[in-house]
């Protein structure tokens, strides 16, 4: 019953905070590009906010009493609804790249269906960092921060969810 209550959370937020967010600038777009559909690109919007502009969901309280390692929403670095990032700081380019993966990752799952694997990830890894659409962001911002040239996200995200690995 949590997935329609955080998803519902998410869709609130993203209407809530779209209107007050920018686009990308044109130097990160324009970095960017090797990695990311224009598009996308094009379509990102970002609020710059701290402490960020985003209520705790009750959700998340239940789930560090399960004993759930879950960081308060109010205090991560950033945090992605759809197509909206929230920043507390202005982001380098590292960071942006994270985030940006999850906007891809929403675009071809949906709300409800990240939204779904999202919890599904967090309760049966018991950690923020055990959830696979996090490890998946994590493991292509690597990549990213190495240096690799250039690569398709979502040809990356695409294969991720062929071989179910949210
Ligand atoms: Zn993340």
């Amino acid at each position: 019953m949590a997935t329609p209550l955080a998803a519902l959370y998410i869709a609130v937020h993203r209407s809530r905070l779209g209107g007050v967010a920018r686009p990308l600038i044109a130097n990160d777009q324009e970095v960017l590009r090797p990695y990311f559909h224009p598009s996308d690109l094009r379509r990102v919007r970002v609020v710059e906010s701290d402490p960020l502009p985003v209520s705790e969901p009750a959700l998340t309280d239940t789930l560090r009493r399960l004993g759930l390692s879950f960081p308060q929403v109010s205090l991560v670095e950033a945090i992605t609804f759809g197509h909206v990032i929230a920043a507390r700081e202005p982001m380098a380019l590292g960071l942006l790249f994270h985030e940006l993966v999850h906007v891809v990752q929403f675009r071809l799952l949906g709300v409800p269906r990240f939204t779904w694997l999202y919890a599904r990830g967090l309760l049966e890894g018991g950690s923020y960092e055990s959830i696979p659409l996090e490890r998946c962001a994590f493991h292509l911002e690597e990549r990213y921060r190495r240096g690799e040239a250039g690569f398709s996200v979502e040809m990356e995200v695409l294969s991720w969810i062929r071989e179910h690995r949210f």
